[in-house]
């Protein structure tokens, strides 16, 4: 059976970006075709100025979200990075088999980097070696397939190249895993800023929309969304990149498709008001479904109790492995 592993960082509060690039295809098509496994990445978080109780709220929260966005604990494993160790033992293999060149390489770690320092803070170590550290959640598990917002897309090619890498030198180990990515809204942009991603540890408040936004907040935030300087609705990304966000928005909530529905609004304001709504009605269950899951936070604790364990089982042997290849010793 096909296995596929994916990961969220608890760096801010979940986005739109994440629900439509990444979870929604976890919950609606991942976890019922393939042996899956999702993870709550929080070592990531560690890797640029973080508050720890912070860390510890957002780690809850998301898992809770996972769970409200339709994740089931009968169908795929839902767990914490740092409850299972082997993904910190993996790490610091690929480290010996990863380059510093290629590090210095990732597009994540030179936005990353200079938006620390723009901060006035220093650049942590672990964000320079961060992608090794996914590569290892990814490799650890054996998976087949990564499903991710195209933003990943350089970081599972490195995960591909380390595989191979190590295969090579120290003999089979690993599957060499492959990104998969939605069709529709792979990159959803920040409404005030259509050029940069929408992303939860970013400061544009009214440009990112959270998952726990109320509809009121969901409908400002849409409704004022920078559009270009044109008038006719097109669905032109390079020309057009605001309208062509909220398209991709509405035709992800809609089940529609962007370029179509670029023929069918004359003007920004019914696009805009149209997007909103769909985004209203895409987040309604998954509001509903967290504060029920809120008021039981024992469930979700149990949840994440058991796949851990699950997830320590299935990851143990192929560390193990690995440890064996690179040339350690036995613990006997
Ligand atoms: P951060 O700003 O801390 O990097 P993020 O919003 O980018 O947060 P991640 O935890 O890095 O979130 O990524 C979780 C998943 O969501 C990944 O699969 C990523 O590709 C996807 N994703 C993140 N932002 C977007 C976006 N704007 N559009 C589509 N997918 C996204
Ligand atoms: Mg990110």
């Amino acid at each position: 059976m096909t296995r596929v592993f994916s990961g969220i960082k608890p760096t801010g509060h979940l986005t739109l970006g994440n629900y439509l690039g990444a979870m929604r295809q976890w919950a609606a098509v991942d976890q019922h075709r393939a042996e899956a496994l999702f993870c709550i990445v929080d070592l990531h978080a560690l890797t640029v100025d973080h508050d720890p109780a912070r860390v510890r709220r957002l780690s809850r929260q998301a898992a809770t979200l996972l769970l409200a966005a339709g994740l089931d604990p009968r169908l795929c494993t839902v767990f914490v990075q740092s409850h299972v160790d082997e993904h910190a033992r993996l790490s610091y293999l690929l480290e010996c088999v990863a380059t510093d060149g290629e590090m210095r390489r990732m597009i994540q770690y030179k936005e990353k980097a200079a938006r620390e320092q723009r901060r006035g803070g220093s650049v942590r170590l672990s964000l320079l070696t961060y992608p090794v550290l996914m590569a290892a959640d990814i490799l650890a598990y054996g998976a087949d397939e990564v499903p991710v917002g195209d933003d990943q897309a350089q970081h599972v090619e490195l995960t591909r190249d380390l595989a191979v890498r190590f295969n090579q030198r120290y003999g089979h180990t690993f599957v060499v895993p492959r990104a998969t990515h939605p069709t529709v809204a792979a990159r959803v942009m920040n409404l005030q800023d259509p050029t940069a991603k929408m992303g939860k540890s970013d400061d544009t408040g009214p440009g990112i929309v959270s998952l726990l936004d109320e509809p009121e907040t969901v409908r400002k935030k849409v409704v004022r969304a920078v559009t270009d300087s044109g008038r006719d609705v097109v669905y032109d990304r390079e020309s057009r990149p605001g309208v062509a966000n909220l398209l991709e928005i509405l035709a992800a909530c809609s089940g529609g498709n962007p370029e179509t529905l670029g023929g069918v609004y004359e003007s920004y304001g019914a696009l805009k008001r149209d997007t909103a709504e769909a985004v209203v009605e895409v987040l309604r269950p998954v509001q509903e479904r967290h504060k029920e899951l809120c008021a039981d936070p024992g469930y979700v604790e149990g949840v994440l109790r058991d796949g851990a364990e699950r997830a320590r089982a299935m990851s143990r042997p192929t560390v193990d492995a690995a440890y064996r290849a690179i040339g350690l010793l036995p613990a006997g």
